[in-house]
């Protein structure tokens, strides 16, 4: 290793534990300079340190218990925070199941190697393709959403073939950052509630194909207090109590979702995993106690707290100009690459990679390339005065619900997903191309 490398200065969370700052202001993750990343694929590019996403998913095998004498597995990956074949087949390879929310993400899974049983369906309005493609993979669970839903899943079973469901239910727990990710309430479109609980059960009941082993709930995200999971896990006792009470089916499972929150920005705030886990043990311990209900397995479903912090993204600044008051640096990916800021006003803590900042810091507006006043990535942050076009700027914390939801707003191709591990990048999905674009569009 050159001297340089040899002074670098661990670089704190949102960045990855690998991450180090390098005297000549580089960024290295897994051992990887970002810099050299930026040129050998282009910009905008979305990185993952592999090594981060591994230890995450065996703090969190340790928290809640890896795969049992079944196979059976307590933590599914949320993959919609993020999902191509590398990452899934690491998750796999740490005993993780993975939470699938269509035909699409239940292939990718496939592909990956993941078994059949150790996935789970989602959705609250599943087409009948992800039903389909659930039976005849043979999907370890579905989460039902609704009676409708029990009655088209039985319609496609096979004769003999049994499914193992969950009934999605209303925790009326009110959790998560921004309003717009809250899930667990009466007024958000999500699980069954009442007399539809009712009427789910018996629909289930009424197909012997189906058999009832759970009860769902998912929160919401960027939950970062243990106390809101807690009185989930009551909620959730209380109703499988009602459903012994009125029909005698005794459920064995309760899954508690998503939304473990994670630091976005230096001294952010992050859920504690191990924390959670031994509270909802205890919870569910004196709950069921109290209930004359057995202890059911705990499964969870962490999306964001699993890739979020192992990711970052890269950008090429292609000008910077002050109008009025503002100073705005503009760069070559924006709300196509991620449509977190403009969605939840998420914001990201950008830094300058590839030079010593030496000019003191100024406040900047980072903006995108999309045609939108709303297409802005940070509006107030400080990168150093002499920031330029050719710089290269980097968001750490941007593993989750980026790549995902990317869209090709403007015919901007998708960037591609590096992978980082051990002083070695390799890509993992590639840049989209506008000759991708041009061939969906078949007809005048
Ligand atoms: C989105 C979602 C998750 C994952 O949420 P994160 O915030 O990424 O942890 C888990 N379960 C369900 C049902 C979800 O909708």
């Amino acid at each position: 290793m050159t001297a340089v490398a040899e002074r670098a200065a661990a670089l704190a969370a949102p960045w990855p534990a690998s991450a180090a700052l390098t005297a000549d202001g580089d960024v290295r993750v897994a051992g990887v300079s970002l810099t050299e990343v930026a040129r050998r694929f282009g910009t905008p590019c979305h990185v993952l340190d592999e090594g981060e996403v591994r230890a995450r998913a065996r703090a969190y095998r340790r928290a809640f218990g890896g795969p049992d004498a079944r196979g059976r597995v307590a933590v599914h990956y949320a993959a919609k925070a993020f999902a191509c074949r590398g990452l899934l087949s690491w998750l796999k390879d740490e005993g993780l199941g993975v939470d699938a929310c269509s035909a699409g993400e239940l292939r990718c899974a496939l592909d990956a190697g993941v078994p059949a049983h150790r996935v789970l369906l989602h959705g609250n309005a599943k087409s009948g393709e992800d039903l389909r493609a659930a039976v005849e993979a043979g999907v370890g669970r579905v989460v039902l959403d609704s009676a409708d839903e029990a009655h088209r899943l039985a319609a496609l079973l096979p004769a003999g073939a049994r499914q193992r469901v969950l009934l999605r239910v209303v925790p009326h727990v009110e959790a998560g950052a921004h309003p717009e990710v809250r899930t667990g309430t009466a007024d958000a479109q999500f699980g069954v509630d009442g007399p539809e609980l009712t009427a789910a059960v018996a629909a289930v009941r009424e197909h012997p194909a189906l058999e009832l082993t759970g009860l769902h709930c998912h929160l919401g995200s960027q939950v970062t207090e243990v106390e809101p999971y807690a009185l989930a896990a009551r909620r959730l006792v209380a109703l499988a109590a009602r459903v012994r009470n009125s029909t005698g089916v005794v459920v064995r499972e309760v899954d508690l979702g998503g939304g473990h929150g994670v630091a976005s920005r230096t001294g952010g705030a992050a859920l504690d995993v191990a924390r959670l886990a031994r509270v909802l043990r205890g919870e569910l311990e004196a709950a069921c106690a109290a209930a004359g209900l057995p202890v059911p397995r705990l499964l969870v479903e962490p999306g964001r707290a699993l890739v979020a912090p192992a990711g970052a993204v890269l950008y090429r600044v292609v000008g910077v100009k002050t109008t009025g008051r503002r100073t705005f640096v503009a760069v070559d990916g924006g709300m196509s690459d991620n449509p977190r800021p403009a969605l939840y006003g998420a914001l990201g803590e950008p830094r300058l990679l590839g030079r010593p900042a030496g000019a003191p810091v100024r406040e900047v507006a980072l903006v995108g390339r999309h045609c939108e006043t709303g297409d802005v990535l940070a509006p107030a942050v400080d990168l150093p005065a002499d920031v330029r076009a050719g710089d290269l700027v980097a968001v750490p914390a941007a593993g989750a619900y980026q790549a995902s939801m990317a869209s090709n707003y403007n015919a901007v191709p998708r960037p591609p997903v590096v992978a980082l591990r051990a002083g070695t990048a390799r890509l993992l999905v590639r840049r989209e191309t506008v000759e991708d674009l041009r061939r969906r569009d078949v007809g005048v």
